[in-house]
């Protein structure tokens, strides 16, 4: 390890700070978690985390990943009442850019997925934090690491209260709105490029309770497509309660009333899915959340950073949310903290977000090609993102009728097997011939009735 191993403070307890800390507590003799928001006991919502009253969902990749910091995670969460996805074929509704996938049949390998709320997979997190003697989780708001000029290296930061904090590592978890930038440039080092696509998405999500035995599914997902910037995510969660999140994207709003959620689910969600919706009785008041634009801050493409510094989480990279992904590739980035710290010599923070990095990329990618080609978002759009997501919105509309597509996208979009969402040759064939059978069965199918009325025309 290239860094002195006595203390490390980390600033924002949140899924990314307790993620740093956790694995912190492996190398360093104390570990310090700052956080400016109170920490409740139990697993409910916190003022300073408002994204947690919409849904979040948990990929499969991200409960593995989960799974290895903190060993009988899910298992716990399990007994706690989280619903566990397995390979049935009724217990999700996916729809992903107009298309419906996985519904129909059973997927053909092994797929467990969770669904615990995100107040229960933070407390969750955070009780195993706690239970580290070699950490401390503190309610203090850092006002600013403590930069030594001569030595060019964070030595700790300064709270709020004016008290310091010396510490030989700092790691900056306090997510989107991140100070870390200014401070860089206050300290004479350059700011990070920053990569956005303005995606424009506003949420509004209500909790619902639905009477048992409506729904056998555990999580219905109707993204927004080119034809329908709204959409809808409705996942089962621990408490027995629904939550409903509606969204609209490229500034368009979303419903703002659980009448008008129910209108968009009829639109948009299978007839027993909205039906059951409108007989649930909304618990609580709609939450409104905007998300103006994805945001990856370039750390990696830096020359230098000083030392004793390291931004993580959302910090570094902040996905479009309807995609579910930015947990999930934060429980990638401890494992990337992981393998830097045990590297013989290593500058800690700058193998962990070049690594950081190589993982964002191709899942940035894709879903900047879906938000710019499909999802009337704006930033920079190189030439190739058109022909890629054509192509793409072509091997889903295969997918929809073909399991073995359907599962090839659902493993992928849940980050199992590879982050590239790129087809072998031998599946791109199959989606090609797959479409061929639909257009040819679409004509047939149309040129029947013409016959007939052709053959009825007088004259
Ligand atoms: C609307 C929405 C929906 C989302 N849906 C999903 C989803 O379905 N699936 C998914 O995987 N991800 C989703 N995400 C992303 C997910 O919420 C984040 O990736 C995850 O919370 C990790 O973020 P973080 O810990 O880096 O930052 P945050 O969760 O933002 O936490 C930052 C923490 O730092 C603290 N802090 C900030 N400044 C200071 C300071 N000066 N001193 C002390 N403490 C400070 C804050 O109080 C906070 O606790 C969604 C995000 C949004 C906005």
């Amino acid at each position: 390890m290239g860094e002195t191993a006595e203390h490390a403070v980390v600033i924002g307890a949140s899924i990314g700070g307790l993620c740093a800390a956790r694995v912190l507590s492996d190398f360093y003799a104390r570990v310090t978690l700052c956080e400016r928001d109170e920490l409740p006991e139990n697993p409910v919502n916190r003022a300073a985390v408002p994204q947690g009253r919409h849904v979040h969902m948990l990929m499969a990749r991200g409960a593995q990943e989960f799974e290895t910091h903190f060993p009988g995670l899910l298992q716990d969460m399990v007994a706690n009442g989280v619903p566990i996805l397995q390979n049935r074929p009724d217990c999700i509704h996916f729809g992903a850019a107009g298309h419906v996938l996985g519904t129909a049949h059973r997927l053909q390998s092994e797929f467990t997925a969770y669904v615990p709320s995100r107040p229960h997979l933070e407390w969750q997190l955070r009780k195993r934090v706690l239970a580290l003697d070699n950490v401390d989780i503190i309610e203090a708001a850092v006002s600013e690491p403590r930069f030594e000029t001569t030595r060019e290296r964070v030595t700790g930061v300064q709270l709020e209260s004016g008290a310091v904090l010396p510490a030989d590592l700092v790691v900056d978890a306090t997510g989107r709105g991140t100070r870390l930038p200014v401070w860089l440039q206050k300290w004479g080092y350059e700011r990070p490029r920053e990569d956005v696509v303005f995606v424009g998405i506003s949420y509004a999500s209500q909790r619902v309770r639905v009477p048992d035995g409506l729904l056998t599914e555990k999580v219905v997902v109707a993204g927004a497509s080119r034809a329908q910037p709204r959409g809808i995510g409705m996942l089962f969660y621990e408490d027995g309660i629904w939550n409903i999140t509606t969204f609209g994207v490229g500034k368009v709003p979303p419903p703002q009333t659980f009448a008008q959620m129910c209108g968009l689910a009829d639109e948009i969600l299978p007839a027993h899915v909205a039906s059951a919706l409108r007989q649930g009785t909304p618990v609580d008041e709609v939450a409104h959340h905007k998300f103006p634009a994805s945001r990856w801050r370039r750390y990696d493409k830096l020359d230098r950073l000083p030392r004793g510094i390291l931004p993580f989480g959302d910090a570094v990279v902040s996905f479009n949310p309807t995609f579910g992904q930015g947990m999930s590739m934060t429980s990638l980035q401890a494992g990337h903290l992981r393998r830097a710290l045990t590297s013989p010599g290593a500058d800690v923070a700058m193998q962990c977000v070049r690594a950081t990095a190589k993982t964002t990329f191709p899942v940035w990618t894709m879903n900047a090609i879906g938000d710019l080609i499909m999802h009337r978002a704006t930033g920079p759009t190189p030439w190739w993102y058109k022909p890629v997501g054509a192509l793409f919105d072509q091997f889903l509309g295969a997918a929809e009728s073909d399991p073995v597509l359907a599962e090839w996208f659902l493993r992928r979009f849940s980050l199992l097997d590879s982050l590239y969402m790129v087809p072998p040759p031998r599946l791109v064939g199959r989606a090609i011939r797959q479409n061929m059978r639909l257009w040819l069965a679409e004509r047939r199918a149309a040129k029947r009735p013409v016959t007939f009325e052709t053959m009825r025309e007088p004259g």
